[in-house]
């Protein structure tokens, strides 16, 4: 086993992880020593205003054009510093270049911790985004594999598509005014903010997370397996939640990754 601790951070502002249980998931399925910390940024909070304003800097403000650094507005670096010390929760999603929201919690964990047996797992409300080369815009990632790993609750949310039908009726209801009656008919199908089942969900994603960083490879091809790359909501619930394992394949990969476990 290639990793001897995980460290765990919670994201306060969405309680629905439920960090307990999902340490104590992690624990179990991959047999190793789990630490439960604080928010990721306010556990390393010496530095909070260089945070403040690296983080400022890491947002996106044009999701079609590939990543380019600006200097952030002293309003922006305030909105960061409130983040992290009051984990205020805007109702404003803004995104963030995974990559660089990536680089700077690397950058803001000591050497003592840096070492590779050592994984980090950070949980996040913060909308990361990656740039596609092939459609020349920015997405929402629900997950940034690597160590350090993000899991972005918002990302898990808005990132895999809502039924077609969602947005076919959302046309058709603005129209005619009628969104909440459209709300209801949905309700169910895809997630919703301080949704109960992220706390299931979330569970697949840092298994996605584990297994990039164990093995290569974080996802898979069986909708049927806690591994797949969900593109729609409705993909996610089913392979979260109906389904809620990994398959054949992959817990083969696991029993081996773990098999001298105590
Ligand atoms: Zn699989």
């Amino acid at each position: 086993m290639k990793i001897s601790k995980v460290f765990l951070y919670d994201e306060p502002s969405v309680p629905e992880i439920n960090i307990t249980e999902l340490g104590k998931f992690i624990k179990k399925n991959f047999c190793v020593e789990v630490e439960i910390r604080e928010q990721f940024f306010s556990f390393f909070k010496e530095s909070t205003r260089k945070i403040a304003y690296e983080l400022a800097t890491s947002r996106i403000f044009n999701p079609l054009a590939p990543f380019e650094k600006r200097t952030p507005t002293s309003e922006e670096i305030i909105l960061e510093e409130n983040s992290i010390t009051n984990f205020t929760n805007t109702s404003n999603i803004v995104m963030y270049d995974g990559f660089e929201f990536r680089q700077i919690v690397a950058n803001t964990i000591p050497e003592t911790e840096s070492q590779p047996d050592k994984f980090h797992l950070i949980c996040s409300d913060k909308l990361t985004c990656t740039y596609d080369y092939e459609d020349y815009r920015y997405h929402g990632r629900a997950v940034i594999c690597s160590n350090p790993a993000i899991i972005s609750t918002t990302g898990i949310i808005e990132a895999p598509a809502k039924p077609r039908e969602y947005y076919l009726g959302m046309f058709e209801n603005m129209i005619q005014g009628n969104l909440d009656m459209m709300k209801n008919q949905f309700k169910g199908k895809y997630l919703e903010y301080h949704d109960v089942k992220l706390s299931e969900i979330i569970k697949g994603y840092a298994m996605q997370a584990l297994f990039y960083y164990l093995t290569g490879q974080p996802f898979c091809e069986s909708k049927n397996c806690r591994l797949y790359n969900a593109h729609w909501q409705d993909d996610l619930l089913h392979s979260q939640l109906t389904v809620g394992k990994l398959c054949n394949d992959h817990q083969k990969i696991l029993d081996e990754i773990t098999k001298n476990c105590e």
